[in-house]
Formats: C-alpha cells, sequence, structure tokens
C-alpha cells in the first residue's frame, strides 16, 4: 500500500494480527447515564435511541446469537478473517460486575480464533474499579480497547450537547484505563454548534495529548429520532459541507500525534436513518478527499503535534 499520510486501522490490523480482520457489532443491551436519569434523560443531543447501535438486544435475538451469526457472516466473505467483538451501543461498562461478566462470557470458545481483539464503548463517568479488573483479565487473553468518548474539548459545548462530562473526566479516564494496560480508542465529532474550526484543532490536540492510541472522529450528522432532529428542523443547527469536513479534518489529523491509530474518519449510520448531511459521507469517499487534501498542503498525520505539544 502506498505511504498514506495518515495512520489508517487496517495495516495496523494487518500487522498486529498478521491476517485481514473486520468488526462484528454487538448490543448487550446495555444503558446509560445520559437515559436512566442518573446525569439526564433524552440522551446526548446527536445520540438515537439505539445508543448509538444496533438496537439488535431488543429485537429479540440474544447476544451469543448474535456473535454467532456476526462471524458467520464476515467468515462467508473472508473464512480467514479475524473477528473484534464490538460491544457498540451504549455505556457498556455500565452495569453490575455480574453483568459485565456474564455479557463478556459470550466469547468464551471464539476468543483467540476468530475474536483476536475486543472493543468496548463507554463514558468517561462509566469505569468503575471492578469493570477495569474484569477487563484487565480479559486483556491478558486477547486486546482489548475501549472506547471513550470525549466528542469535542470543550465543557460548555459538552453541556450544550448533554455529554454531562467533563473534558478533564476523559483525560482521567484514559489515564486510569492505560493504568491497567489497556488501549484506548477517543472519540470525536466535528461541527458541533458553536465550535467551529479552531474547536476541531483544540480537540485532536486534546486527544493527542492524552495518551489514547486510537482515535474516531466523524462529522456531526442529523439522524432521526434524536434531539438534534428537531433543533435542525426549527433551523437551529446545521451541518458542515464536505468542503468544510475535509479541510477541518486535514487540521485535525495534522494535530493528532504520528503514532495514534486513525479508526475512523466517518460516521457510520445507516443512510437510511441520517437526515444531514446528504452529501457522500462514505468512507471511502471522505478517505480520497483527506488524501488529496492532505497532499496538497504538503504534510501529514502529526505535522503539527510538535508545535502543539511544544515536544
Ligand atoms: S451517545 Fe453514548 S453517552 Fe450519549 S446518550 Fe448515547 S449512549 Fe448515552
Amino acid at each position: 500500500m502506498a505511504d498514506l499520510p495518515f495512520n489508517p486501522l487496517r495495516p495496523y490490523l494487518q500487522k498486529t494480527f498478521g491476517r485481514e480482520v473486520h468488526r462484528v457489532a454487538l448490543d448487550a443491551g446495555s444503558t446509560c447515564p445520559n437515559r436512566d436519569g442518573a446525569k439526564g434523560f433524552g440522551g446526548c443531543t446527536y445520540c438515537d435511541v439505539e445508543g448509538s447501535g444496533t438496537g439488535e438486544l431488543k429485537s429479540g435475538t440474544q447476544l451469543a446469537q448474535q456473535l454467532k451469526d456476526g462471524i458467520e457472516r464476515v467468515r462467508k466473505r473472508d473464512p480467514e478473517t479475524g473477528v473484534i467483538a464490538y460491544f457498540q451501543s451504549y455505556s457498556n461498562t455500565y452495569v453490575s460486575q455480574a453483568r459485565l461478566t456474564e455479557v463478556l462470557s459470550v466469547l468464551e470458545g471464539h476468543l483467540g480464533d476468530p475474536v483476536v481483539a475486543v472493543s468496548i464503548a463507554t463514558r468517561p463517568d462509566t469505569l468503575p474499579p471492578s469493570a477495569l479488573e474484569i477487563l484487565a483479565r480479559l486483556n491478558e487473553r486477547v486486546p482489548v480497547w475501549l472506547e471513550i468518548g470525549l466528542e469535542v474539548a470543550d465543557d460548555k459545548l459538552l453541556d450544550s450537547i448533554q455529554r454531562f462530562h467533563t473534558v478533564e473526566d476523559f483525560l482521567v479516564a484514559v489515564e486510569r484505563v492505560r493504568e491497567v494496560g489497556i488501549d484506548v480508542i477517543g472519540h470525536a465529532i466535528l461541527g458541533i454548534p458553536g465550535d467551529g474550526r479552531e474547536g476541531a484543532r483544540r480537540t485532536a490536540e486534546c486527544l493527542a495529548a492524552s495518551g489514547a492510541r486510537g482515535v474516531k472522529v466523524h462529522n456531526l450528522m442529523i439522524l432521526k429520532r434524536t434531539q438534534l432532529e428537531h433543533q435542525w428542523r426549527a433551523g437551529q443547527v446545521d451541518v458542515l459541507s464536505a468542503e468544510h469536513y475535509v479541510d477541518w479534518l486535514a487540521d485535525f489529523v495534522e494535530r493528532l500525534h504520528p503514532d495514534q491509530i486513525l479508526h475512523r474518519m466517518t460516521g457510520d449510520a445507516p443512510e437510511t436513518e441520517r437526515l444531514a448531511p446528504r452529501w457522500d459521507v462514505s468512507v471511502n469517499g471522505i478517505r480520497h478527499r483527506l488524501i488529496q487534501e492532505l497532499v496538497g498542503r504538503g504534510t501529514r498525520q502529526g505535522s503539527l503535534h510538535s508545535l502543539a505539544s511544544g515536544s
């Protein structure tokens, strides 16, 4: 593969696991403190009722069956593929110790082959020591990644999108997770109302300084059945054009740490659920535009990292 101006996920997976690896998204039926009232009701303004996930468990498909079906699906395309078991919906460590153990037990019999890694989405404020202990034990068997949302490095904006945690909460969470030897993937959203291009840069600098091993970023999207849908229909919020997103994404990537892995640069919500933007948000489309932009600038991932960190 030609030298790319950023570190994408695929070559990293190939190097780490020695084979192609595909994700199988799982819904463990968890909830989240932004929905059950512990922090708030209604969720983050951009999050749909399925908690940014598949909604599978609610439709009755049990977790073990979801995993089995997912493995069969990806292995039909590639019989040799490894699998990342991806607990995507809601805050997966916002459960009792017993429930987390029960959820992870579905991986038994699959760990190592085909499940080569386990990725778990959660929030900075739902990581009790008991959950970290359980995950650290699992991490001794296969790599565990904790996906933690920062979204935007600005406490006021975190409040405005109803995240109900702070930037400091995120930084402390990353530190605690790293202390038990688990890699963190930090999440960011570009184009949150009031953030602007400077905000995109600041969020990248925060993620670079955090010690997160990987980064997922996407542009703000308006999904059906979200609070943002109402704001968007009332003309109170807008989304970035493709040109602006690629410009800001290039700024963002330039400020990441040169070694961080860029796991994702666009959202993965189904097109039928997306009200805006309507331009091509496919991975290939964004990736191609980002390469063109960075090559045109003569920069790459991390080009501005040392300036930002002063190192
Ligand atoms: S984005 Fe995550 S933290 Fe926010 S409401 Fe959805 S599941 Fe909860």
